[in-house]
């Protein structure tokens, strides 16, 4: 479904990825995992079209996205949740979510991706009407997960949801990770929580200094102790995954 062929990008002359190499099959949940820095932002910003490629290709389901200006990626299928969850702080919840709706191809149905957003999120049901503000920071990344759902994509790139939240939200955000896949999308996730991240996704590619070190199944890489020790620390990387 995705496929990035030798990509390297980055920011102005700052090259913050190189020879990124990755294939994303349908309904997959990938994990990229990696320390500060080390790139994995820039490789969903690249995907999305945030980033400058400047050698290699990026491949969306037979496109080569290169020809398709970042803007119209979104109509692609492809929808984008950056780090920091950019709700509109103004306007309410349902509000938000309309926004997220102006993607969406006209035969398909609001009513629909909305009724599928409060069933992954029912608290952004309770709080339809409460203005995203003054939500707390883990309601507010279900908005943000939710409103790029509206656009009902094929292709959810997920920007370290679990940032700056407490131990009980993450769980949550987690478990949403998890129903994304079981309502058949696929996610690429950058992550630095390891064990979280591998125990919802099938598969973990690590990251260091823009390049891609090790790609494995979760199992192969939760069971791998010198990527474990040397990328992670090890009790880092199992914690999650037994929780
Ligand atoms: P984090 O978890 O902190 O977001 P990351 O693995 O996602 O880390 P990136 O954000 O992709 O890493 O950053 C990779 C490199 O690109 C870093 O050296 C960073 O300083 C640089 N970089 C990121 N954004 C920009 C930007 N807008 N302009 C210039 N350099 C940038």
């Amino acid at each position: 479904m995705l496929s990035l062929d030798h990509v390297s990008a980055g920011y102005g002359d700052v090259r913050a990825i190189s020879d990124v190499t990755l294939h994303v099959e349908a309904g997959e949940t990938v994990a990229l995992l990696g320390a500060n820095g080390a790139g994995k932002s820039t490789i969903l910003r690249a995907i999305s079209g945030l980033a400058k490629v400047a050698s290699g290709s990026i491949r969306f389901e037979g496109s080569d996205l290169g020809a398709i200006a970042p803007s119209r990626r979104a109509f692609l299928g492809i929808a984008h949740v950056p780090e920091g969850r950019r709700v509109f702080r103004e306007l309410t919840v349902t509000e938000n979510l309309d926004l997220g709706a102006t993607a969406l191809k006209p035969q398909f149905s609001k009513a629909e991706q909305q009724d599928l957003v409060f069933s992954l999120f029912p608290r952004l049901r309770e709080r339809r009407s409460q203005l995203a503000g003054t939500l707390s920071g883990g309601e507010q990344q279900m908005l943000a997960i939710g409103r790029a759902l509206m656009m009902k994509p094929r292709l959810v790139l997920l920007d370290e949801p679990s940032l700056g939240l407490a131990p009980l939200v993450l769980k949550q955000i987690f478990q949403a990770v998890e129903k994304l896949r079981e309502v058949g999308l696929t996610v690429v996730l950058s992550e630095q929580r390891i064990g979280e991240a591998l125990s919802c996704c099938n598969r973990g590619v690590v990251i260091a200094q823009g390049k891609t070190i090790f790609s494995g199944s979760s199992a192969e890489l939760l069971k791998d102790e010198t990527i474990n020790r040397a990328y992670f620390g090890s009790r880092q990387a199992t914690e999650g995954a037994h929780s």
